[in-house]
């Protein structure tokens, strides 16, 4: 499957718009180099997916239409609901390209994933034929694992391509069946073109106790993860479990899911592991200190804040964020020593900021747990 590939770069420009799109296709394109935080008209997106003519950001290849509900697109653009289930917005949808699953930038995306499955294998997050990984390389295909394979014996051969409804549209081997999991995510979060969901021991056992890690004692933590959230249990691989998830995943890059798992949602394959390796290793580091016998040190307020700001430096999601997205849920007592329960529904209150007092409470909280729970012993 070897296609000519021809590129313009358009890339010194901001914006990209129809006239752009149809200059490519007269240059006979199949691929537009553009700079990383460049705007796409709508029209000039869809038009570009027609015609299977590639966008690509600074290098790291990208598959046109993913631009299309990037968040420098205008909000008008047509774009599923966090709430929109499988079937509300599948008319707004291209038709599935099966072409883009042996595209160079596909041939790429498959070593990655293979690369990725062994470190979860090797890293014990993964058993039996456990975990899956899926990488979005267009506006309707998904690139992910088989079902019944290792993750450590992942080849690109095995892999697969479905589209956003979870119907195959390419490759031998048959899809994972929590590939729905994943396509609600993307079809959530236009940001997500990477969704890892793997069985951490550590961080399973707080999915199974439905206790969430408290914050603000690790700073790796704090900035690569942050708040977890928890969604309730549903049974595996069906549609209603992985709309369980719907409530958190714009505020939360990872997500706890009770008496199951993880998922976590990245923009590459290698970041959305590298999220479940934070979360496990905090998990298990918490569950070593807890036997250490004494309080653990929590961060001060200020060092908190500072951290949350280099966090939005670099992008990432976090419900304490003070935007019109990113709305704050309440805090709850604690009911067991090292646990902050973050209310999982979603909240209408109070927007996020980092408020002082909220900070101090939650400080507060989880000092008074241990010590309640070290003076009982
Ligand atoms: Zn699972």
């Amino acid at each position: 499957m070897k296609n000519e590939v021809k590129s313009i770069d358009i890339s010194g420009q901001k914006l990209v718009a129809m006239r752009d799109a149809q200059s490519a296709l007269a240059a006979g394109a199949s691929r537009v180099l553009i700079c990383e935080n460049c705007v796409v008209t709508p029209s000039a997106r869809d038009f570009l997916a027609q015609h299977n003519i590639a966008l690509v950001a600074n290098g790291r290849a990208k598959a046109a239409a993913a631009y299309g509900e990037s968040p420098s697109v205008p909000a008008s653009m047509p774009a599923s609901g966090p709430h929109s289930g499988n079937s509300g917005a599948a008319q707004s949808r291209p038709a599935p390209n099966p072409k883009l699953f042996f595209t160079p930038e596909a041939e790429e995306i498959k070593k990655e994933i293979c690369a990725v499955g062994r470190k979860l294998w090797m890293r014990q997050f993964v058993d039996g034929n456990g975990g899956n990984i899926s990488y979005r390389i267009g506006p309707n295909e998904v690139i992910c694992t088989p079902t019944l394979v290792s993750k450590f014996d992942l080849t690109p051969e095995v892999l697969s391509l479905v589209d956003l409804d979870g119907k195959q549209i390419a490759g031998t081997q048959a899809r994972t069946s929590e590939i729905f999991l994943h396509l609600e995510i993307y079809k959530a979060v236009p940001e997500a073109k990477s969704v890892v969901h793997c069985h951490p021991p550590h961080a399973t056992a707080y999915a199974i106790t439905g206790k969430v890690p408290p914050n603000l004692i690790v700073p790796e933590f704090e900035v690569f993860v942050g708040k977890v959230a928890i969604s309730p249990y549903k049974t595996p691989g069906s549609v209603e479990f992985a709309q369980t998830v719907l409530p958190f995943v714009k505020q939360h890059n990872t997500v706890l899911l009770a008496n199951h798992g993880i998922v976590c949602w990245a923009d590459t394959v290698t970041h959305a592991e590298w999220y479940a390796e934070v979360l496990e290793t905090y998990c298990w580091t918490l569950m070593l200190a807890a036997q250490l016998g004494v309080p653990i040190s929590h961060m001060s307020e200020q060092q908190g804040s500072d951290l949350l700001a280099i966090k939005k430096k670099l992008g990432l999601p976090d419900i304490r964020f003070d935007t019109s997205r990113m709305k704050e849920c309440q805090l709850s007592d604690l009911e067991v020593p090292g646990s902050i329960a973050l209310t999982p529904t979603p909240c209408d209150g109070n927007t996020g900021k980092l408020q002082e007092a909220d900070l101090e409470a939650l400080v507060k909280s989880v000092t008074d747990a241990v010590m309640g729970a070290m003076s009982g012993k």
